[in-house]
């Protein structure tokens, strides 16, 4: 797929470990950014909790996913956890069809895959106040379990060494003041020629 200079610029990638609370960032930063649109990402994981096709991902299965990768569909895919999450182009070329620019949601190896294929795209790392408060927050969310949640450290904990590859990281301690910062560097980013 060929995304101009412009075209990466208009693309924000945020990765953060499970439970950084970047869901809820994401979703205040759309209430009031409409240039903003986020990217619904495919996956072979089962629907959590009142998520629903077509609006939080894509859900299919791995036989359809495994096609998609054949057909060249997708512009970035990994596997976390077991599963598969991907992007499709399609979903890309459809937000930036609309004029308007991407918000992704995905993980540290679908992030970096991006970044070196276009480097003009923003990625950004979303990081909890600690390693501490991050476990006491997927507790409290009660969506994984006890096994899970383990499993989600460990992947935390190695995320975090790769901090320093990110373009831009944001510390999440208050999710307004995060949204905020988030907000005023997408703008900065425009300011500057692609
Ligand atoms: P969850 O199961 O909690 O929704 O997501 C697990 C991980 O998969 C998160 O780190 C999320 O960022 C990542 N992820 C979601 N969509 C994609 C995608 O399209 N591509 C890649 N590489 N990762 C994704």
């Amino acid at each position: 797929m060929d995304l101009t200079r412009e075209e990466q610029n208009k693309i924000f990638i945020l990765s953060a470990p499970s439970g950084t609370g970047k869901n809820t960032v994401i979703t205040r930063l759309l209430e009031f950014r409409q240039d903003l649109s986020y990217s619904i990402s495919t996956t072979t994981r089962p629907p959590r909790g009142t998520e629903k096709n077509g609006v939080e991902y894509y859900f299919v299965d791995k036989e359809d996913f495994l096609a998609g990768i054949n057909n060249g569909d997708f512009l970035e895919y990994a596997p976390v956890l077991d599963r598969f999450y991907g992007t499709q182009k399609s979903e890309i070329r459809r937000i930036l069809g609309m004029g308007k620019m991407v918000i992704m949601d995905i993980d540290i190896q679908g992030s970096f895959q991006l970044k070196e294929k276009y480097p003009g795209v923003h990625n950004l790392f979303l990081v909890p106040p600690s390693l501490e408060i991050l476990r006491e927050r997927l507790v409290r969310r009660k969506t994984e379990t006890p096994e899970q949640i383990e499993k989600r450290m460990e992947l935390a904990k190695k995320e975090m060494e790769f901090r320093e590859r990110f373009e831009k990281i944001f510390v999440n301690e208050k999710l307004e003041s995060t949204v905020l910062s988030l907000s005023a560097y997408i703008d900065q980013t425009q300011k500057l020629p692609a």
